[in-house]
């Protein structure tokens, strides 16, 4: 009798035993997806992680495996390698990991969308419950199996759902090896002999007789931009017929004459139109310089830290490594922290390397990452896989080269839910899991990536000079403090300096950016008579007034409520704005510019992938002059047109009460002020702070990034933080106050046996309660060279004496690995 361990996608144990059913004994292998039963007549889909013939020792009696969904698996095998290490150095389970990893398109859920088959005739007799959910979709073609839980009355329609897609019947929106047909469109292109412009000419002199072929041929090369090798684009027929006006008899016409051709191109939903690619741009010498630099570090080390400034063509080297490494036949992932800057490297990449380009993140349908999934899993061409944290989960089959661009972004580290996992750590093991190597790429290198390629660790490149020898921007701090003492600056968020720069770049039609670190209006308001500030319920902080809606929204959980016209408590009306947010810079630009266009990129102006996509075109184009926003500003994006970057407040971003709060502060404002004069003119950045005299305002001005890295590196080491200490910090949280303090002085106490003064806290968070949950950390520092097994063996241990006081059973635990 055979058995298969499966993956639950639940935070339970880590895998469960079920009997694998004779007739599936050849077909269930490691990687496929089954669907069982586990606890009260649920039914789940689970992942098959080794088959063997030991009956498990339980007094339960092993259950059937239901169904098997794939007649091969779905995962390649290096990736349940890759998850195991996940659970086990993130201290999470793997049903947590497998929720990650797989698009919900392969995950049977209750979000699932299922597609009836039309053309589906029962061979055999449905059986009842099959026939009723048939016939819940009523005409409709599409449903969720919660929706079809809902018009059954099935508590469990899952296992139906499996029997029916055996049958042929319905289609997972995911399955796409049976279901999907890939679409086709005709493209029209210049015959390849009229790209010499002589022959052109004579083509248009033959048509001076054919007035209408002759305009749909200059409509044609308008359209597709065909003689500009850099704006030229692939043109479909249909859009070819309906941008030109005319029919497709005149269009005929010039296919006959041999001048235009047609060409059928499967068009997947993610294909990026690009007819011609063009070839790679020469290197400069410093980039050949980093490039060869790169290369001879790979001899001998797995890692390299490309230490590039602003502007100075990293993206440039890391595309002449992805040619060669594709050209070896192998794969390649180039890592970004954040959806918000795959737009404009999309497009980059796009013309370099075509339809081996795949592009995977959240923002995508699930259709569309079904898609990619597949493309690796069953294609055999090395493709470069552009994506954010979770495409470090494909089917890679053979990973050439990882690519961590802005290595030093936080959100690389997943905060919630498990797995909370480090993407840039998490790309180096899995490099090493595909004998690949990793480049991790920043201006500002994190501290700690920074400190292993200093140590010999990593090795270190680096490309010191901007691109075109563009000078840094010039950074001139302005002391808002003596500003405002001397009353020059009243009733404003504008130094008189950074009004004047402003007017200057808009004079000469050059851009401006503006950054201010909050969303809204005001991050708090305050009655002035009674100091009553308004307070989230479910949250400990106070609430932001967003003007636009007027109302006073909790960041953390989305609470709102309307601005009251007068104070609850004392009833005056006299309620007053504290600090300022996106916002309120944007309202203040449009009085002191009316006629600049003004646009806000931040979370709330930004919700969707077009609606950021959208913001920041108008932006490259020049419709807008001006772009307030958030640290999303911040990301790499590279505008070529922005000669001034303001700063508005740069104190809130240095007192932030953290260990990383200084080399972040440092990171954000250097990040920012590299987004000015890009090209050829030198760019200036105002940097408005009431601490002038900030060691961190000083190193900003100078870009004196290693002084930085050596301050906090010896504030570090004192008191025992990262790169010395690994950090592991245990969250708990707790409807209940009194209990929560208890239990957790309990368990640090019980930790503090095993690991003596590693352990400190409980502490509470500056923030003590989120969404009605009361918050406190116990925090563990180990000494960074010890082994994490014994750590996680008396964490386990621990956890479980725990468990022997019910009201333990009130909380919510979970780690924080190397927290972010
Ligand atoms: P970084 O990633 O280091 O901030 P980018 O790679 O975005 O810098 O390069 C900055 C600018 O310089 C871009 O507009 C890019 O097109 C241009 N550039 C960089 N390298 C080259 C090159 N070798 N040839 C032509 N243009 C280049
Ligand atoms: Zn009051
Ligand atoms: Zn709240």
């Amino acid at each position: 009798m055979k058995f298969a361990d499966v993956i639950l996608p639940l935070p339970l144990e880590n895998s469960y035993t079920y009997r694998i059913p004779e007739d599936m004994e050849k077909a269930v292998t490691p990687g496929c997806r089954v669907i069982v039963h586990f606890g009260k007549k649920r039914y789940y889909t689970a992942i098959v992680m080794a088959v063997h013939d030991k009956e498990p020792l339980s007094s339960f009696e092993t259950k059937d495996i239901y169904a098997l969904l794939d007649a091969s698996p779905v995962l390649r095998r290096p990736q349940l390698r890759f998850w195991k290490w996940i659970s086990s150095y993130y201290l999470c389970k793997l049903g947590d990991v497998y929720k990650a990893a797989l698009p919900s398109g392969l995950k049977l859920e209750s979000e699932t969308s299922v597609i009836y088959n039309e053309d589906y005739e029962a061979d055999t007799p449905l059986r009842p419950n099959e026939q009723s959910v048939l016939d819940a979709f009523g005409g409709a073609l599409k449903l969720t199996v919660s929706e079809l839980e809902k018009k059954t009355g099935l508590r469990n329609v899952v296992p139906v759902v499996a029997s029916l897609m055996s049958r042929g019947a319905v289609e997972v929106s995911e399955e796409l090896k049976r279901g999907f047909v890939p679409k086709t469109r005709t493209f029209i292109r210049l015959v390849e002999t009229f790209y010499d412009e002589e022959k052109l000419q004579e083509v248009f002199n033959e048509l001076k007789r054919a007035k209408k072929q002759e305009l749909l041929l200059v409509s044609f090369l308008d359209l597709s931009h065909t003689l500009n090798p850099v704006l030229r684009k692939e043109l479909s027929k249909k859009e070819l017929l309906e941008r030109s006006g005319f029919t497709s008899n005149v269009l005929d016409g010039l296919l006959k004459r041999g001048v235009l051709e047609c060409y059928e191109k499967e068009v997947g939903r993610l294909q990026i139109s690009v007819c011609r690619l063009l070839p790679l741009l020469p290197l400069s010498a410093a980039q050949e310089k980093a490039y060869g630099d790169i290369h001879d570090v790979f001899k001998t080390k797995e890692v390299c830290l490309l230490h590039g400034v602003t502007s100075s063509g990293k993206t440039e080297v890391y595309i002449h490594l992805i040619d060669e490494v594709l050209k070896l036949g192998r794969q390649v992932l180039y890592l970004l922290p954040e959806i918000a800057i795959t737009t404009q490297i999309t497009e980059r990449l796009a013309k370099l390397f075509g339809n081996r380009l795949l592009v995977y993140h959240s923002k995508f349908s699930d259709n569309e990452r079904v898609e990619v999934w597949n493309k690796l899993l069953h294609g055999n061409e090395p493709m470069l896989v552009l994506g954010v944290r979770s495409s470090l989960f494909l089917p890679f089959k053979d990973l050439g080269l990882i690519i961590v661009d802005e290595e030093h972004e936080n959100t690389y580290k997943q905060q919630d839910p498990a797995p909370r996992y480090h993407a840039r750590n998490a790309a180096i093991v899995l490099a090493g899991m595909h004998g690949a190597k990793t480049l991790l790429g920043s201006a500002t290198p994190s501290i700690d990536s920074y400190f292993n390629a200093t140590t010999g660790k990593y090795g270190l490149v680096e490309l010191s000079t901007r691109y075109g020898d563009v000078l840094m921007p010039e950074i001139i701090p302005v002391d808002i403090k003596e500003l405002k003492r001397k009353k020059i600056m009243k009733d404003t968020l504008f130094s008189p300096l950074l009004v004047t720069k402003i007017n200057d770049a808009l004079a000469v039609g050059e851009q401006v950016i503006l950054f201010q670190n909050r969303r809204g209006f005001a991050p708090m308001i305050e009655c002035k008579s009674c100091g009553w500030v308004p307070h989230c319920v479910n949250c400990d902080v106070s609430l932001t007034y967003h003007k636009i809606h007027n109302r006073l929204v909790c960041h953390y959980c989305g609470y709102a409520i309307q601005l009251p016209p007068a104070c609850p408590e004392c009833k005056e009306a006299d309620l007053r704005m504290m600090g300022f947010g996106t916002e309120k810079v944007e309202e203040e630009i449009a009085t002191l510019f009316p006629v600049a266009k003004v646009e806000r990129l931040d979370f709330d102006t930004a919700r969707t992938r077009t609606a950021y996509e959208r913001i920041i075109s108008d932006f490259e184009q020049g419709k807008t002059q001006i772009l307030i926003g958030t640290q999303m500003l911040s990301k790499g994006l590279d505008f070529g047109n922005v000669s001034v970057v303001g700063i508005l407040n740069a104190d809130s971003l240095m007192n932030f009460p953290d260990f990383r709060a200084h080399e972040r502060a440092f990171q954000l404002m250097v990040q920012v002020s590299g987004r000015a004069g890009r090209r050829d003119k030198r760019g200036t950045v105002i940097l408005q702070t009431s601490q002038p005299e900030h060691p961190i305002i000083r190193m900003v001005q100078h870009f004196a990034y290693k002084e930085m890295v050596g301050l906090q590196l010896s504030e570090r080491s004192m008191f025992r933080y990262p790169p010395y200490y690994r950090l592991i910090v245990l969250v708990l949280r707790s409807r209940n106050e009194s209990v929560l303090s208890e239990m957790s002085s309990m368990y640090a106490g019980k930790l503090r046996l095993h690991l003596g003064e590693r352990v400190l806290g409980p502490v509470t968070p500056p923030v003590t309660r989120v969404q009605t949950l009361h918050i406190k950390k116990i925090i563990l520092k180990i000494e960074i060279a010890a082994a994490i097994a014994p750590v996680r063996e008396i964490l386990e241990t621990v956890y479980a004496e725990m468990m022997q006081y019910p009201a333990f059973k009130q909380l919510l635990v979970h780690y924080d690995v190397d927290p972010a």
